[in-house]
């Protein structure tokens, strides 16, 4: 496949679980790909080393660098803004600090690493935000803080699409239901819980939600704008 061999991506949070699916979606289509990454040093580098990507460490946390890194990477052609936490309980027990961390890094670094990246985005390119079915729907209690970060995924890419629409650059999210990734093991405690509200009744693997990811930035994927593009197994339905 080289479907993405004359393209630039940056992967924001590529080290692990849907982020790491994603850059190897890439990269095995030819795709020129760049990634950062917070904590997993060891698989940034396994990462890196079999797939060709380069790995940045970038707190999303740390605007000054994370703007610095995106403008360093130059004209991009597609950017994907999957880094995310999640602090899932009961509120009255949350760090504030704790929480403002995951605003951070969910809300706040995706917004100002998209407009970073619209700078010297080239024309037809393509902005993804990993958003979260929860950004639509909150079925259990413990969730407030993280539904609030992913529904205002929602508000960016909306407005955002509207800004960028006449260089034919698309904003989108993606809104995953449960994918088995280290957030959230297909065999962690809440994991019959969360199957118990889907229609198909097993986590997704990061990779289908890599693939929609590569539809989305892929020519097909052209008047694909604005719009959050859910794959969920029927959680939200
Ligand atoms: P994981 O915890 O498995 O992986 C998170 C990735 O994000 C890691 O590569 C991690 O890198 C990176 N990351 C986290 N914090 C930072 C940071 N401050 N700076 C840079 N990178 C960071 O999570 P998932 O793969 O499950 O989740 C990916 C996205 O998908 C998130 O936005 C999440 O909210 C969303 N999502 C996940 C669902 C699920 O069921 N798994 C469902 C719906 C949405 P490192 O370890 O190096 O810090």
């Amino acid at each position: 496949m080289a479907g993405f061999s004359d393209k630039s991506i940056l992967v924001l949070g590529g080290s692990r679980g849907i982020g790491a699916a994603i850059v190897r979606r890439f990269a095995a289509d030819g795709g020129t790909v760049t990634f950062t990454y917070a904590g997993s040093k060891d698989a940034a580098e396994a990462l890196a080393a079999e797939t060709g990507a380069k790995a940045l460490r970038v707190d999303s946390a740390d605007r000054d660098a994370l703007v610095a890194a995106v403008a360093a990477q130059g004209p991009l052609d597609v950017l994907v803004a999957n880094a995310g936490t999640a602090i899932i309980g009961d509120p009255l027990t949350f760090e504030p600090d704790a929480v403002d961390r995951m605003i951070d890094i969910n809300v706040r670094a995706p917004y100002h690493a998209a407009v970073e990246a619209a700078r010297r985005m080239r024309d037809g390119g393509r902005i993804i935000v990993i958003g979260s079915v929860n950004g639509d729907r909150v079925p259990f209690a413990g969730a407030a803080a993280y539904a609030l970060t992913k529904s205002a995924v929602q508000g960016m890419v909306r407005g955002l699409a509207r800004d960028f629409g006449d260089r034919g650059i698309t904003v989108n999210s993606i809104q995953p239901g449960p994918v088995d990734t280290d957030m959230n093991p297909a065999d962690g405690p809440f994991a019959d819980q969360m199957r118990g509200f889907m229609a198909i009744k097993r986590y997704a693997h990061a990779d289908e939600v890599a693939e929609l990811t590569a539809f989305i930035a892929g020519p097909h994927g052209a008047m694909i704008t604005g719009s959050m593009q859910t794959i969920d197994g029927g959680f939200g339905a």
